[in-house]
């Protein structure tokens, strides 16, 4: 089963990604380090370069018989006052080697005047140091700063005759547009390259940690983009896939999962534990009457039982059960693991079980039933659509046995559901094409044995199976909806023919419960037929059955009262089968009580039924009704009736129904045809 919407459990960011973005953020730390170094080297070079034009600048002031030897090419002895200004030059900025060179590149200062080492190394020492040095490659030459550009190169010495670090620079020296020579500078870089290659670390530092913090935050970012960018997905697929109210799969997903596992070799959606049968089951369930609650309470409790339901169904099915809704108050069980019948009998008990129990819905207390109709896998159908159906037929079967049930699909109920629906249709071809007819049964006065009237009873021979009885295609014509059609043709129909009659008899039509939800409807069909027959009202009865006083009783009596004063006369047909007779009868004036024909019929084998006659008829006498007695088949009946006080009888043996045509309106009790027979 799918879990609701808000259990759903964050998508997983797959492990590549993790590993990608570590990756990542280590190689731009190696890229910041390497091109940071780049940058120290770049700033070294470019402040030895500046360093050195400047004392090759200085060192051309201090000594200003420089530049004029450069261009005589021959050596030079410093004055002494050079001498002092150089020396005192040499110990700024790391400078200790210096020279200068004609246009020869020959080097015009003698050595003494020219080297001063750090003050721990001997001159000799530095000197040949620097020889050795000048012999390397890729040292610069001066030959090569005559071109006019200075030309510098930082080196690594051994920290003993030569400083760790330090650049050679040879510096163009020009007069005018004319280059006379070239100075050559030697800086001890050791100090200023460990600060450099210091500060531009610290730097890399900062600069990696905000790049890898900055990396860090892009990435999380992307990453729940990502996370809510699948969550919005997966609600999606979830909202598609679900029942809103419920959170069970809706139809279409429903019947997918369905199908997806009748389709698998086992049968089951999920793999099944070791020893667990794998078969399936479906289930179809109903909650019974559950118009009723909506009616009653409001839509919004409706809603809340149904998601009630849902809760319940869910508590008793497993983890690989479906569980969907198929719309209404229909939800769909995919039983997994089933071994037989006795599995699918069992997960039945538990749910009906469990969906009788009380549902709190907020202010008010429900309780309601289920039905439920099963089919088994591989016995009941193959495919999930067989299924299903078979579990429909299954259900009506529970349904029809008073519901709160449970029935499993049985091939012969299928049949008799075809012939059913096929009756159904073949009822509306009759009533469209006038294939019904009326029968009139006579009512006879007790005392007198006068003729009163007739009782219309519908007839209907089918043209395949004979005739049909009214207890079946009446209750037919309820389920499908045919009933109210077929009951404004009785009406229209009795009106008429009995409209042919003598003044004095009178007509009775049944009418169904189901012709009373549109009240004012019926009242104006009835004012209609009396109108187009030229009826007068006292002359039609109209019978009811104690069903209709069942449910919605203040409209029913509304309706009735519109219709008793039409002026026609209200009777309460098959009186004593129901359940809230007595409670109705002061309710609402009948004219007549039709007291059921099992009492008739009882009266000569049970003492009983003629206790309840007696009260009946007391009862409604004392009310200002009338007694008619149904099924009157003996003599001994007829003579116990007249006895307990019946006002009319009814039965075979004073007369059957026949087609209007056969009626002796002129016939009596004593004298009606029937009665020898
Ligand atoms: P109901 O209104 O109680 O009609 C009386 C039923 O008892 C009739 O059955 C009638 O044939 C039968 N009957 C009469 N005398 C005897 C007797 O001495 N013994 C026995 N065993 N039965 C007797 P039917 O015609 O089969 O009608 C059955 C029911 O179908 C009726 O019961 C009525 O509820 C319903 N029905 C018949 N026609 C109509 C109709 O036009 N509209 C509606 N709504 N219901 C109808
Ligand atoms: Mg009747
Ligand atoms: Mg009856």
């Amino acid at each position: 089963m799918a879990p609701p919407a808000a259990d759903l459990p964050p998508p997983a960011l797959p492990h590549f990604h993790r590993l990608f973005w570590v990756a990542g953020g280590l190689l731009a730390l190696v890229a910041v380090l390497l091109g940071i170094d780049r940058l120290a080297l770049r700033h070294l070079n470019v402040d030895a370069e500046r360093s050195a034009i400047e004392l090759a600048d200085h060192l051309l002031r201090a000594a200003p018989e420089v530049v004029p030897a450069m261009a005589g090419g021959q050596p030079i002895k410093l004055s002494a006052q050079a001498h002092g200004a150089l020396g005192a030059l040499q110990g700024i900025a790391g400078l200790f080697h210096f020279q200068a060179y004609d246009v020869r590149g020959q080097a015009l200062l003698l050595p003494d005047t020219v080297a001063a080492g750090p003050a721990t190394l001997p001159w000799g020492a530095l000197t040949g140091a620097i020889t050795e040095h000048d012999t390397h490659a890729d040292t610069p030459t001066p030959a090569a700063a005559l071109s006019g550009v200075p030309q510098l190169a930082l080196k690594h010495g051994n920290g003993l005759t030569l400083p760790l670090v330090y650049s050679v620079a040879y510096v163009p020296v020009q007069r005018g547009d004319q280059v006379v020579g070239v100075v050559s500078v030697y800086l001890d870089q050791t100090e200023r390259a460990d600060l450099t290659a210091a500060s531009f670390r610290g730097a890399a530092l900062l600069a990696s940690g905000a790049l890898m913090a900055s990396f860090a935050l892009g990435a999380t970012l992307w990453r729940r983009r990502l996370l809510a960018e699948r969550a919005n997905v997966e609600k999606l697929n979830y909202l598609a896939e679900h029942d809103s109210l419920t959170g069970t799969l809706n139809l279409a997903s429903f019947r997918r999962r369905a199908q997806a596992a009748c389709d698998q070799p086992g049968g089951a959606p999920d793999t099944p534990a070791a020893g667990e049968a794998d078969g399936l089951a479906l289930l179809v369930v109903d909650v019974d009457h559950f118009k009723d609650v909506n009616d009653h309470h409001g839509q919004a409790v409706g809603d809340r039982l149904l998601a009630q339901v849902a809760d319940r169904l869910r508590s008793v099915l497993r983890g690989s059960d479906c569980l969907g809704r198929l719309g209404g108050d229909r939800f769909a069980v995919l039983q997994t693991g089933v071994a037989g019948s006795e599995d699918v009998k069992a997960l039945t008990e538990r749910i009906l079980r469990a969906l009788a129990q009380p549902y709190a819905l907020g202010d008010v207390t429900v309780q309601v039933t289920a039905s439920l109709g099963a089919a088994i896998h591989g016995v009941d159908g193959l495919d999930a659509e067989n299924l299903s159906q078979h579990a429909e037929v299954a259900l009506l079967r529970a349904r029809a046995a008073g519901r709160g049930t449970y029935s499993f699909y049985d091939p012969a109920l299928d049949a008799a559901l075809q012939r059913r629906r096929q009756l159904a249709l073949d009822l509306a071809q009759a009533l469209a094409e006038g294939g019904l007819q009326l029968h009139y049964q006579p009512l006879f006065a007790s005392g007198s044995g006068a003729l009163l009237g007739y009782e219309a009873l519908a007839r209907w021979q089918h043209p395949l199976h004979g005739p049909i009885s009214p207890g079946e295609f009446i209750p037919l014509a309820e389920e499908c909806g045919l009933i109210c059609a077929l009951g404004q043709w009785v009406l229209n129909s009795a009106c008429r023919q009995a409209a042919g009659w003598p003044g004095s008899l009178s007509v009775a039509v049944n009418l169904s419960a189901a012709q009373f939800s549109d009240g004012p409807g019926l009242v104006q069909e009835v004012r209609q037929a009396m109108q187009a027959a030229r009826l007068p009202a006292q002359r039609l009865e109209l019978e009811i059955t104690e069903s209709l006083l069942m449910s919605d009783t203040d409209q029913v009596l509304g309706t009735l009262r519109e219709l008793k004063a039409l002026g026609v006369k209200i009777g309460m047909d098959d009186f004593g089968t129901g359940f809230s007779s007595l409670a109705y009868l002061w309710r609402f004036p009948f004219d007549k009580l039709k007291i059921d024909r099992a009492f008739t019929q009882g009266l000569e084998r049970d003492a009983k039924a003629e206790l309840i006659v007696q009260s009946i008829v007391s009862l409604a006498h004392a009310l200002g009704m009338r007694v008619n007695a149904e099924g009157v088949e003996t003599e001994a009946q007829r003579r116990a009736l007249q006895r307990h006080g019946c006002d009319e009888l009814q039965g075979f043996l004073l007369g059957r129904p026949q087609p209007t045509g056969k009626l002796a309106h002129e016939a009596s009790a004593q004298t009606y045809p029937e009665a020898v027979t």
